[in-house]
């Protein structure tokens, strides 16, 4: 699978965007877009002016970049969206929201979606008490995310949750911090999605 082995640092700085791609230091004064708030690379500090085409693109590389999808997993989420009832754009991101590795990191159980990734997939979670390792999984409204009791003493885990008041958890979950479990209360409303993302340009890109 292709890696993305540069400084996550900079994809912040290219979006012009908080992407919250390392945990506690995205939090603190060493966040490297509140030091330098210009894209990276020798021209960084040059004025842009972007196509329509060029907005569109950095849209949907915004998006793509704060759930960490490749541009195949990104392309298959929407087309699974355009076949949803209802707004494209809004579907696209419920559906996002949905994802399992997305959900441990909102619900507080890691520092960030890559961290959660890697915990899915070394099966610490249950989903519904069943065992699941794949973070695309769609957690269905309802669905409890619990944390295996045999990893329960990971100290990582441990510290993310405990970071967990000062970033809060989003409305449409609900946590139960000594119970290691976490739930899908309810599909969030677009309003609910404070991110500045434009989902519209990435429907233009696509529908192209
Ligand atoms: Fe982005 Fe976090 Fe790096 Fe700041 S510290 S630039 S939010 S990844």
């Amino acid at each position: 699978m292709a890696r993305y082995n540069q400084s996550v640092c900079r994809l912040c700085r290219r979006e012009n965007l908080k992407l919250y791609l390392k945990g506690e230091r995205c939090y603190s004064d060493k966040c490297a877009i509140d030091r330098r708030s210009y894209p990276p690379g020798q021209h960084g500090q040059g004025r842009v002016k972007f196509s329509n085409y060029g907005l569109q693109l950095r849209e949907k590389q915004r998006v793509k970049r704060m759930y960490g999808l490749l541009e195949k997993q990104f392309r298959n989420f929407f087309e699974r969206a355009e076949k949803m009832k209802g707004i494209t754009g809004t579907n696209l991101l419920l559906l996002l929201e949905r994802r399992l590795d997305n959900l441990v990191y909102r619900l507080g159980f890691a520092n960030s979606r890559s961290e959660a990734r890697q915990l899915v997939r070394h099966s610490h979670f249950l989903v519904d008490r069943k065992k699941v390792s794949i973070p695309s999984y769609l957690v269905k409204v309802g669905g409890v995310i619990e944390l295996r009791e045999k990893s329960r003493k990971i100290a990582r885990i441990g510290e993310a949750l405990e970071g967990v008041a000062r970033r809060g958890i989003p409305s449409w979950l609900e946590l139960e911090k000594d119970q290691f479990r976490g739930r899908l209360v309810s599909l969030p409303a677009r309003e609910d999605l404070t991110m500045p993302i434009k989902e519209q340009l990435i429907v233009e890109l696509y529908s192209k």
